[in-house]
């Protein structure tokens, strides 16, 4: 038996996002398949009434709640008191969250303080033999593990983009209110963000695009053409909302001192040292889709990629379909048509 806590921290009106509606389905997992297993909710924030009204109809026993200006933000001493307090009240053994930046940078440190452990990033749960099993990847998603522990409080983080998100009808959830300590002396004066559009990493869009060093090498004119890729590049990620990763070839580059896309930073390093993103889709440019590059498209599900050259890697079964084409003039194309 097992008693699990759903924690999750609010937006500032109080509603939940879709990362607490996978973590969710994640602690159902485990309410719903160990027997005699209570499932609560416990949320962190400004406010709580919003996200608790969104999953009333989950299952829980109790919604509790620590609320108040202090926890709007998510400083780091309010938060862990804050989910210190709730695992308390809940007598939690397992306590499943979503892997949010808020909720990683505290969740180790609650888990010290209640003596428990933590395992984070996990991408799949499971009952076997009426425990909990939680799965993660290793070694730069290389090499995947289940793992199953005997301490308890066990918290887990979901990373999002993993789980299915619970639905389930909305209604009227009746809180009860946990008081928390606030130590913290920070104090959040404003938060500085680049606007969506200007942002070129969005792990929440429908499809990767992938930009490769082919875009700044000399061309069949024998010049390069930087300042035409990059209109190609940006036109195209705005006007099919993409995500924009890259090759280690062309994001360091700009470490180089060579021409390359200014907006191209290390962050948009897709590989074995670079980022593993979730996107059904995705769209190779220019890129040779070499091992090193290709491991980092695991959870890609359907992959495409235009290259010059047939025998590029990408044709050894690592795309689903291959243009072998001029990526300069079949993108701008694309954008035309879009
Ligand atoms: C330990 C280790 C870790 C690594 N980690 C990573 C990593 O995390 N991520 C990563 O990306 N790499 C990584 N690499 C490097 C990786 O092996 C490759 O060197 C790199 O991915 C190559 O980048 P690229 O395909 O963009 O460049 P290139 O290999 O230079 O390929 C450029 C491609 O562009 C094509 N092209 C040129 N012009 C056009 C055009 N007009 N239209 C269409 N196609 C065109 C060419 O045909 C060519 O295939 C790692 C390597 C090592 C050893």
């Amino acid at each position: 038996m097992e008693k699990i806590l759903l924690l999750a921290a609010t937006e500032p009106d109080g509603s939940l996002g879709k990362p607490a509606f996978e973590a969710l389905a994640a602690a159902k997992t485990f309410a719903d398949g160990i027997p005699g297993s209570t499932l609560t909710v416990g949320l962190i924030g400004a406010s709580a009434q919003n996200g608790a009204d969104a999953l009333a109809s989950c299952g829980a026993v109790k919604f509790l709640a620590v609320t108040g200006d202090a926890f709007k933000d998510g400083v780091y001493a309010n938060d862990t008191a804050a989910a210190e307090a709730l695992v308390k009240a809940s007598g939690a053994t397992l306590v499943l969250a979503p892997a949010t930046s808020r909720i990683n940078r505290f969740i180790s440190g609650a888990a010290a303080r209640l003596g428990g452990c933590v395992d984070t990033h996990a991408t799949e749960v499971a009952v076997k033999d009426a425990s909990p099993v939680v799965t993660r990847w290793y070694y730069r998603q290389r090499m995947t593990a289940s793992v199953k522990r005997p301490a308890r409080p066990w918290f887990i983080t979901v990373d999002p983009g993993s789980l299915a998100p619970w639905s389930g009808a909305a209604g009227k959830a009746a809180i009860e209110a946990v008081t928390a300590p606030t130590p913290s002396k920070s104090k959040v004066t404003g938060v500085k963000s680049p606007s969506s559009g200007a942002q070129t990493i969005k792990p929440e869009a429908a499809l990767l695009f992938v930009a490769g060093a082919g875009w700044c090498k000399k061309q069949a004119d024998g010049a390069t053409h930087v300042p035409e890729a990059e209109k190609a590049i940006l036109s195209f990620l705005e006007k099919a909302q993409a995500s924009l990763g890259g090759s280690k070839s062309l994001v360091d580059q700009s470490g180089d001192g060579t021409a390359t896309l200014t907006f191209m930073t290390h962050l948009n390093q897709v590989g074995q040292t670079g980022a593993t993103p979730r996107h059904p889709k995705g769209l190779s440019t220019c890129c040779h889709g070499e091992e090193p590059h290709v491991v980092g498209w695991r959870f890609v599900n359907e992959r495409r990629a235009i290259n010059l050259n047939p025998s590029c890697g990408w044709a050894q079964g690592k795309a689903d379909v291959l243009y072998v084409a001029d990526a300069f003039a079949l993108v701008s194309k694309v954008n035309e048509l879009l």
